[in-house]
């Protein structure tokens, strides 16, 4: 419940976190724009000043060019900004032209007299020196804006200076360079600011706009859409680690709970193994100490049975200390060359006995010429014991176990395969994969019902493992189960063991029946 609770608040904790790197880079992007708009309207306003200074300077040029006599004050029209082209005075009839190298036309001159004479001039006293009017007209489809301004010329004379602002060269001359490169800023004409926002100019400079680039534009957008992409990125890597180390955690987790309860059950099973036999010797040993047995095969088979308890009494404590040796990484071989059918024989024959006495049917096939294996003999018998004892163990009615030792060269391999057959209870596929895992036991109410430690097969693999063999296993339910040590031949390369599961019921091989 908690873990659930700790992945929906992780990815809560995700959503807010992609929603909130949306929102910051959408806000990077707004700030950039904004700055931009702020520096478009500075821009502007510094345009604005520096035209109406210009322009104001300028007339008052032409207004002292034109009180001076006979024009001594001209060089100072040489010094008037590019952007004004014919300048006139207007003598409230026509015009007088002041710069006589610019030729003005007849069509416009009617013009701007048309305008002039449209125009209502100051009243004689009213203060003009700071005042300059732009007219605005259009003539063949371009603005045409005259700047006129009643000036005081000299001290009795007062002229009406006329001006022709050329709008190409007064964008070029003082609008464009305020622009500075690399801002993202252009101007445009006003009637072609499409895009995000245009800081439209006033006044003489009403024709254009500032506006951010269209590449200014879309870089602020893969900005802030690669921003995005990083923060959203960087939470979601959060996220992964955070749920890769809870799945970890509840894995180890569910792991120890799961060790504690077979170490659990582990102990209870080895109390009850070791009571069981103890209890039979014991019992037996006593009845036949009271002399009371006069049947001399009544005493047979209670020595019989004696040994039998005491054989499995070995067993089982050679298993647990081969295993807590194995654990603890200190169990030794002593490697030398074998013949493995000697070894399987004596261990059937010394568990013949048994088998007998349970009833069991019992095989032993042995190929006649098997290859020398290097290995621990002892190892090796208590592997084959294992296997052979489970097979009687988890037999049902028909009690059989067939044992084969045969040469094995199939894909290639090079040693001896010991399997051993039985026609029992099977293994649930569900219980396969742990088979070899040690203190497993299945939760199968036939196995359950049988007793064990959970101990022989995991015992089995680490020996066949040591020995770079390698263990399988096929099985049908209710049918019976083979299980197969191969044991590499003494002066080949070592295979390793694959230990059981869904991988390993691939692996066997062709002809095997299908577990
Ligand atoms: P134990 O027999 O003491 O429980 P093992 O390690 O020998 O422990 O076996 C582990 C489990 O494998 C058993 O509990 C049983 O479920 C299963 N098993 C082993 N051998 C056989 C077999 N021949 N037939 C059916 N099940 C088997």
């Amino acid at each position: 419940m908690v873990g659930l609770w700790t992945v929906v608040f992780s990815f809560g904790l995700a959503v807010v976190g992609v929603v909130l790197a949306l929102q910051q880079a959408r806000s990077f992007a707004m700030r950039l724009m904004t700055e931009a708009e702020a520096q478009a309207a500075r821009i502007a306003s510094d345009a604005r000043d520096r035209f109406d200074h210009q322009l104001l300077t300028a007339m008052h040029q032409v207004a002292v060019v034109a009180g001076s006599p006979n024009g001594t004050a001209k060089p100072a029209l040489e010094s008037l900004p590019g952007w004004i082209g014919l300048v006139h005075l207007w003598d409230g009839e026509g015009l007088i032209p002041i710069r006589a190298e610019f030729e003005i036309t007849p069509t416009l001159r009617e013009l701007i007299q048309r305008r002039l004479q449209a125009r209502s001039a100051p009243p004689a006293e009213e203060d003009t020196a700071e005042k300059v009017d732009l007219l605005y007209d259009t003539l063949e489809n371009a603005p045409l804006v005259l700047a006129v301004a009643d000036r005081v010329a000299s001290p009795d004379q007062r002229v009406t200076v006329v001006a022709q602002i050329v709008l190409s060269r007064l964008r070029a001359e003082l609008l464009d360079p305020l622009i500075p490169p690399g801002s993202g800023l252009e101007v445009v004409p006003v009637s072609g600011t499409t895009g995000p926002w245009a800081q439209t100019l006033t006044g003489g400079l009403r024709f254009w706009a500032i506006k951010p680039t269209d590449r200014f534009v879309k870089e602020q957008q893969s900005a802030a859409v690669r921003q995005t992409m990083v923060y959203a990125t960087m939470t979601l890597l959060a996220l992964l680690t955070l749920l890769a180390t809870m799945w970890f955690l509840a894995r180890v987790a569910r792991r120890e709970m799961v060790l504690a309860e077979l170490k659990a059950n582990f102990v209870a099973d080895v109390s009850h193994e070791l009571k069981t036999p103890l209890a039979l010797i014991s019992m037996f040993a006593e009845t036949l100490q009271s002399g009371r047995v006069t049947s001399e095969d009544k005493r047979q088979e209670y020595y019989g049975i004696m040994l039998r308890e005491s054989t499995r009494l070995t067993n089982l404590i050679n298993n647990i200390l081969d295993f807590a040796r194995i654990d603890a990484g200190k169990k030794e071989y002593r490697f030398e060359p074998i013949d493995v059918g000697q070894v399987v024989r004596e261990t059937y024959h010394a568990y013949k006995a048994q088998l007998d006495a349970g009833g069991v049917e019992h095989h032993l096939s042995i190929d006649g010429t098997l290859p020398a294996v290097r290995a621990d003999r002892d190892a090796i018998a208590q592997a084959v014991l294992n296997l052979i004892s489970n097979a009687v163990k988890y037999s049902t009615d028909e009690k059989y176990v067939a044992i084969d030792v045969t040469k094995d060269t199939r894909r290639g391999r090079h040693g001896v395969l010991i399997s051993i057959h039985d026609r029992g209870i099977g293994i649930r596929p569900e219980d396969r994969a742990h088979l070899t895992e040690g203190f497993f036991r299945s939760a199968d109410n036939r196995v359950r019902s049988r007793g064990g430690t959970g101990l022989g097969l995991a015992l089995v693999k680490h020996i066949v493992e040591d020995h770079h063999g390698s263990l399988d296993m096929e099985s049908r339910l209710v049918k019976g189960s083979t299980f197969r040590i191969f044991l590499p031949a003494d002066n080949r390369e070592p295979v390793r063991a694959a230990g059981f599961g869904p991988r390993d019921v691939k692996s066997a091989q062709p002809g095997d029946r299908a577990s």
